[in-house]
């Protein structure tokens, strides 16, 4: 998985890959500020910001 979360959902990534999606957005630490979407790795995101100090 190169890419990112917000470009896997457009792609249908999360319908066939449900069980690896949810490993990587359950604890999230950062939310992408163009998409709003929640993940525990920023590589993950286009626009990563952190939320947890
Ligand atoms: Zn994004």
């Amino acid at each position: 998985m190169g890419k990112t979360l917000c470009k896997l959902v457009d792609d249908d990534y999360l319908d066939e890959h449900f069980k690896g999606y949810s490993e990587l957005v359950k604890s999230p630490n950062y939310i992408c500020k163009k998409c709003g979407r929640a993940s525990n790795d920023e590589k993950k995101l286009c626009k990563p910001k952190k939320i947890k100090e």
